[in-house]
């Protein structure tokens, strides 16, 4: 068997690539230099793949930014926008495309989610009169490079059909009529690499997602019937990932590939289906070794899929690797010495993870049963751990019942019984956060390191709420919140106070670009130790006689964007968190507050990609939330927020979500996602954020009394709220200020004429 991973992560195990990345940019270091510190970690991680005794090290899965840029790039699919920039240096142009130029004031690529992962990736975007000229690929160099130094490479690339499917068609130009010179240009690339390569991995998530249209699907076989002919007899690996194949398997398996690669994690169940349409001369590749967290293997289910494989086509014919590119997971578990054994015992980074691809192989090869034997001992001494399953909250999450799933009335009995509330029409707010200083930063940096009390600590954030609340006051907003000043992060922050989580020292993964991300991991059962934030929001309270909004991160949140256990269904954790959430919520209702704020930023991103699977998913994460935030009086304000403006297809999800007010980005695409309310009949209140936080441009008084009366066309004015399309912690406050005030204002004008 052929043993190999889709991809290793660029960063480096001490971010080596971000430090680098991060002086280029701000002119202390030389290209050359960041060259050389790039091939450096490439030699560093093809190493690590040999030392494990893959068959291949992976090639192309480097990258300076982004992966889906390398082909933009090498397509030389640069938006007319960019034209300035033809004559700077290809790295130069490079990096203007990933971060805009902006002393040329050009806007970036836009960023979007790479499917249902936490990693950015930056869309291509298509003109219908751009010229592309194309440039060699990196993956030619670092090819060859691989080769020269011994190793056996496996070039990888993101396929052209998963390219030009997220490729962005600028005003309606037709897109797919690019699909020639995309395939042409991938043909040369393909037989520039095949003497240099022992294989060549084509990536086709897209494959994943929902099935394809029959004209999409022509224009798959089209393709990779030209990829097949340009690969110069080498052996053309089709890898798919994140999801089953499921609509799209016929279509996959008839590619004419020499092998087939899939993800057993993500979509375990498709084995039987896949081994059935393979056609006999395709290999299968058995994506076991899961690269999206951080757990070791478990070796006896990966072996009895492997057995399952080899028995229906030889072993010959199988190989085996991880699910997808490592890419999502953190390099090294060797550099973690802090976390407690127990855990450590249990994990495996990218560098354990390759380890691990070999070990199975050997297990079958060999027959070998130690290695399958101390795995098997390693995991029932993690499950034996008693942080592992503690009876108490499994007692609950087993007993709850209808009950604990439902607010006591539907809403609009809710809505009589919030009337004492006092809110004028059309209500402001803001989302929660308000900027972050850097003396804020320092603050709770300081306390991180001992540098100052807690009572300083105390003190310090105290006066922040108090500064905080000064201004909203002045304002004229009508809910306040505290302001966020003592999070770092809105999930790290519950993380920390929470039982059942750990912290890693390096467990960095690359969110986008020189970006990384350290999610928190959740290890054993969830619980709530303490209350978490009541005492600043009391304080917050305290200063004002305006109702201040508590302000909590949901379930779902915190589940998404955390390491979770693999030992325990996500649904089942998600709702230990959930009863954590519920229990703060009712603290914080017993203090006397009484709008109480539920993030839900990641419910939407944290779907599966199949409708099926989604389903499912939606099930029980639109239950958690109902957990969290039912066990409230009907006189509360239940609250949540989602930042991001596409969900039309899921409005009766997040209807079912039962909040008395739900706040949505909707700034940037002008009010359009409301489209969905006038089709849908959506009862409870509903902010769209009419000012967009994400750029610092201060929106005036009449563009948003504009989106306002825009929104009065879909949904009642009784149902109106005004705030911005999320938190304003990344903002100065020289630019949230007067946005907000002239946010106010606009709401004060609308207001005025409807009462009129
Ligand atoms: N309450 C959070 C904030 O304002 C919400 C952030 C988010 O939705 N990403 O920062
Ligand atoms: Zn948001």
């Amino acid at each position: 068997m052929q043993t190999h991973i889709l991809g290793f992560p660029s960063i480096g195990k001490k971010r080596e690539l971000k430090q680098a990345l991060e002086s280029f940019w701000k002119g202390s270091l030389s290209a050359e230099a960041l060259l050389e510190t790039s091939n450096d970690l490439k030699k560093r991680h093809w190493q690590v793949q040999k030392d494990a005794g893959l068959d291949f090290v992976t090639t192309g899965d480097f990258s300076l930014y982004d992966r889906m840029l390398d082909i933009t790039c090498m397509l030389g699919a640069v938006p007319p926008r960019f034209a300035p920039c033809l004559d700077d240096s290809p790295l130069d142009r490079y990096f203007s495309l990933a971060r805009g130029d902006v002393r040329r004031n050009i806007p970036a690529l836009e960023m979007t989610k790479w499917f249902d992962t936490n990693y950015h990736y930056l869309v291509p975007e298509i003109d219908a009169s751009g010229l592309w000229s194309s440039a060699e690929h990196p993956v030619v160099a670092d090819t060859k490079l691989a080769k020269k130094l011994g190793y056996a490479p496996k070039a990888a690339l993101v396929g052209p059909f998963t390219w030009l499917t997220l490729a962005k068609a600028q005003d309606g130009a037709p897109k797919w009529a690019r699909l020639k010179d995309v395939v042409a240009t991938y043909e040369k690339l393909l037989a520039s690499l095949a003497p240099h390569c022992e294989c060549i991995q084509i990536e086709e998530p897209v494959l994943c997602t929902e099935l394809l249209p029959e004209e999409a699907a022509r224009q798959f076989r089209q393709t990779w019937s030209a990829l097949n002919a340009a690969c110069g007899g080498k052996p053309l690996l089709l890898a798919t990932c994140f999801g089953p194949l499921a609509g799209n398997l016929e279509l996959a398996a008839n590619s004419g590939c020499t092998a087939l690669h899939i993800d057993l994690v993500r979509g375990r169940e498709q084995l039987d289906a896949v081994l059935a349409a393979l056609r006999p001369a395709t290999s299968l590749s058995l994506g076991v070794i899961d690269g999206r967290n951080i757990w070791k293997n478990d070796y006896a289910k990966s072996v009895a899929l492997i057995r399952q494989a080899v028995s229906a086509l030889g072993k010959d014919r199988v190989w085996i690797g991880s699910s997808c590119s490592l890419l999502h997971s953190p390099v090294d578990v060797a550099e973690e010495n802090a976390l407690p054994e127990h855990i450590r015992n249990r994990m495996a980074f990218a560098v354990q993870k390759c380890a691990e691809v070999v070990a199975l192989n050997t297990i079958i090869e060999t027959g070998d049963m130690a290695a399958l034997k101390e795995n098997e001992a390693l995991l029932l001494a993690a499950a034996a751990h008693r942080e592992n399953r503690i009876a108490e909250v499994r007692e609950r999450a087993s007993s709850a019942g209808a009950a604990d799933f439902s607010r006591q009335s539907a809403y609009p009995k809710r809505r009589a019984a919030q009337a004492w509330l006092n809110l004028p029409l059309l209500p402001t707010t803001t989302i929660g956060s308000f900027p972050q200083t850097a003396a804020i930063r320092k603050t709770r940096l300081d306390f991180k390191k001992g540098v100052i009390t807690e009572a300083d600590y105390k003190t310090a954030i105290r006066q922040e709420i108090r500064e905080c609340i000064e201004k909203q006051e002045k304002l004229g907003l009508d809910v306040l919140v505290h302001g966020e000043a003592e999070r770092n992060d809105m999930v790290e922050y519950f993380g920390q106070q929470l039982g059942g989580f750990c912290f890693t020292q390096n467990g960095w993964v690359q969110s986008y670009g020189s970006r990384c991300v350290k999610p928190p991991v959740i290890y054993g059962d969830v619980y709530r130790k303490q209350p978490m934030t009541v005492d600043w929001i009391l304080y917050a309270q305290s200063l004002t006689q305006k109702p201040v909004k508590g302000m909590l991160t949901g379930p779902v949140t915190i589940l998404c964007w955390s390491f979770v256990r693999d030992d325990l269904e996500r649904s089942e954790v998600c709702k230990q968190i959930a009863f954590a959430i519920r229990d703060e919520v009712q603290d914080l209702e017993k203090a006397g507050v009484r709008i109480i704020q539920i993030d839900e930023a990641a419910l939407r991103e944290g779907m599966p990609l199949t409708r099926a699977q989604a389903e499912i998913y939606l099930q029980w994460a639109v239950d958690a939330f109902r957990l969290a935030s039912s066990g409230v009086e009907d006189s509360t304000q239940i609250h949540t927020h989602m930042c991001y403006s596409e969900f039309n297809a899921i409005l009766p999800w997040i209807a079912r979500m039962d909040a008395d007010v739900i706040s949505i980005e909707s700034s940037r695409s002008g009010m359009e996602l409301l489209d969905a309310f006038t089709d849908f009949h959506y009862q409870a209140a509903v902010g769209p954020g009419v000012y967009d936080i994400h750029s610092p441009r201060i929106p005036s008084v009449e563009e948003m009394t504009a989106l306002l009366k825009k929104a009065l066309r879909h949904i009642a004015r009784e149902q109106l709220w005004v705030n911005p399309d999320c938190g304003l912690k990344t903002r100065q406050w020289e630019e949230a200020l007067p946005a907000l005030e002239n946010m106010v204002a606009a709401a004060v004008q609308v207001r005025e004429t409807l009462q009129r």
